[in-house]
């Protein structure tokens, strides 16, 4: 077979912060490390991060590492992993100051320290006063933290394959992961990477939904190649609606805009978040602003000619403030809606944003599959990021844990893959059918199909997620969303592919990313089905209370054969004492 090949220790596809961070910290021990990604680095999804970053690092209020532990574990719902989340609160610090090192410019304060403001679920001593702990560079963090990471990589001689597709893993009959087939774009020809360990970094999947805040290039690609290697995705019905995406558009209005003081209104002008969270009012955690403004909505309250959105209000805070600390929302809301937000209020409603579930993952970036007797780890591949489920998040993550995570979990991933290859000096043989099934993915979309278009699937799957699998949930509903999306599944085989005479590639690119969104589709759906309770982002009508003693656990989903099936939540941190479900109030 006259398939090309490359060989590295590490194949890590994606280079969002998650994928860069694992990378920097192996390339910098000398292992010889491969980046994959579709689009080139720096714009990966990370870079639209407005808001900040989390690390307790008392520079304007007091603060403690512990407490942050516990507002994550209380935002989560009591699913998250309490032993990955103590981790990842303890390391925050460190990973921050690194940051500022490796040249992220953060926001300063007048004594000079790093720029923090407050953020939703953040609190002082065990749920007391309001805690300012999200680390920012203005409304550009992401932008800021992708950039250094890139440049840093570069610096320690990172290998990157720029705009190339992965497309499913390789293994061989034993289940080891011995890397992946990619699609070069540009010239259309596939590039087997063979590497002793693969790292997924492939990001969320927001694209599901027809209004959300993501990057076109957010299709699940990682999550559905997991899939497709007999391994379960946990946790999948717990998608995060952002409450303040721009009306009918979805763009993302930080959290860190009510951080600096902004608030929610409704058409009577009232600050209708005092009356579903009296203490933390705005600033509560993101599932209850969501359904807060859908129940304003729904009751006739909305703002607008139709009713359907609430306003959030900025004006109050003055040219000064929005310019120093939210220039780019400000820039934004003035481009795409021609309204200066120091004088007028942004129209706002819940948009689709976070994929808390994702592939199983232990603190190490290892994936971890049940078996007969407990766990067990797959051989050779890592997942980090957003496409990952370690799980810190639980049913809702709290904003600015997410670069937090991507860091945290990049770095232990890095370190452990780079003890693993200590041990592990040769590559081993790849069976030449087990490149097959992906060739054959591949090659599939040579033939272009006589029905319906891509785009046009696309967007009907889109609509169906959002109508039938949104911020409520009921059975009924739920039951028709699934056989919606089994039957758009089923066309997939008559798909046509756009105007292939000029656009081959990307066309083909498009249909494949349609796969995976439909894979993750019939995950997400089923997995909402399964559990009757309501947890976090996940509120089903027909449910509407949580039930620890029935679904203290999380999902995971076979595409094998449509199962969801359970394990324990980790209950125990690695030091301290078990936070004890409780009722989540605000
Ligand atoms: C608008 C917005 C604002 C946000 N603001 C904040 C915030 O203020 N604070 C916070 O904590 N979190 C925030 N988040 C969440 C956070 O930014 C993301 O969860 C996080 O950056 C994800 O990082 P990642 O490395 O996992 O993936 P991404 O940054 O999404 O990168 C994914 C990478 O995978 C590559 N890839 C995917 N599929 C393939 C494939 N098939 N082949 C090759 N490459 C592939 C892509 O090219 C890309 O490089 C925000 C999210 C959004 C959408």
């Amino acid at each position: 077979m006259s398939l090309a090949r490359r060989k590295f220790d590490v194949l890590v596809i994606g280079a969002g912060g998650g994928g860069l961070r694992a990378a920097l910290q192996l390339a910098q021990a000398d292992a010889k490390v491969a980046v994959v990604s579709k689009v080139f680095p720096t714009r990966s999804h990370t870079v639209a991060a407005q808001g900040g970053i989390n690390a307790a690092l008392a520079n304007v209020r007091p603060d403690n590492w512990h407490w942050h532990m516990f507002d994550t574990v209380k935002g989560s719902d009591y699913l998250g992993d309490q032993d990955a989340i103590e981790y990842m609160c303890r390391a925050a610090s460190h990973l921050v100051y690194e940051l500022e090192h490796a040249g992220v410019p953060f926001s300063r304060l007048d004594n000079g320290k790093i720029y923090q403001r407050p953020f939703g679920g953040q609190s002082q001593n065990f749920g007391g006063e309001q805690a300012a702990r999200t680390c920012a560079a203005a409304d550009r963090t992401g932008h800021a933290m992708l950039h250094s990471l890139y440049q840093q990589n570069i610096r320690a001689r990172t290998h990157f394959f720029d705009e190339f597709f992965a497309i499913d893993l390789i293994s061989n009959d034993e289940g080891t992961v011995l890397g992946a087939l990619a699609l070069e774009i540009e010239t259309g020809e596939p590039l087997l990477i063979e590497a002793k360990t693969t790292l997924l970094a492939t990001g969320g999947v927001g694209q599901l939904f027809r209004t959300n805040t993501n990057a076109r290039i957010n299709t699940g690609d990682g999550l559905a190649m997991a899939l497709r290697a007999g391994i379960p995705l946990e946790d999948m019905e717990f998608f995060q609606f952002h409450p303040t995406g721009i009306a009918g558009r979805g763009m993302l209005i930080t959290e860190g805009a009510r951080g600096e003081g902004g608030f929610l209104i409704n058409k009577d002008g009232e600050r209708f978040m005092e009356r579903y969270a009296p203490h933390a009012k705005d600033l509560a955690s993101r599932d209850v602003v969501s359904r807060s403004i859908y129940t304003e909505v729904t009751e006739g309250r909305g703002c607008g000619p139709e009713q359907d959105y609430v306003l959030l209000k900025l004006d109050h805070l003055g040219e000064d403030v929005l310019n120093k600390r939210l220039p780019g929302i400000t820039a934004m809301v003035k481009t795409f809606l021609g309204i200066n937000p120091a004088e007028e209020p942004i129209p706002v409603y819940p948009t689709a944003h976070y994929t808390m579930g994702g592939i199983p993952t232990n603190r190490h970036g290892e994936v971890v599959v049940p078996v007969e007797h407990g766990e067990e780890e797959v051989p050779g591949l890592y997942a980090v990021g957003e496409c990952a489920c370690v799980s810190v998040h639980g049913a809702n993550r709290l904003g600015g844990n997410s670069l937090l995570d991507i860091v945290v979990f990049g770095r232990s991933a890095g370190n452990r893959i780079i003890d693993v290859l200590k041990n592990t000096r040769y590559h081993l043989p790849l069976p030449e059918h087990s490149v097959d099934a992906a060739m054959a993915r591949l090659q599939r979309w040579d033939q272009r199909g006589e029905g319906e278009s891509v785009a046009a699937v696309k967007k009907e799957l889109q609509g169906v997620m959002e109508k039938y699998c949104g911020v409520f949930r009921i059975e009924n509903v739920l039951q028709e969303g699934l056989q919606k999306v089994l039957a758009i599944e089923a066309r997939l085989q008559d798909v046509r592919l756009q105007d292939h005479s000029k656009t081959f590639n990307t066309a083909r690119i498009e249909a494949l990313e349609l796969e995976n969104l439909v894979d993750v589709a019939v995950a997400t759906v089923a997995s909402a089905l399964a559990r009757q309770e309501s947890r976090g982002a996940h509120s089903r009508i027909d449910y509407p209370k949580r039930d620890d003693a029935h679904w203290l656990k999380h999902s995971l989903y076979y595409k094998e054969d449509n199962r969801v099936d359970y394990k324990p939540v980790r209950l125990r941190p690695i030091t301290v004492e078990t936070f004890p479900p409780k009722e989540r109030v605000y």
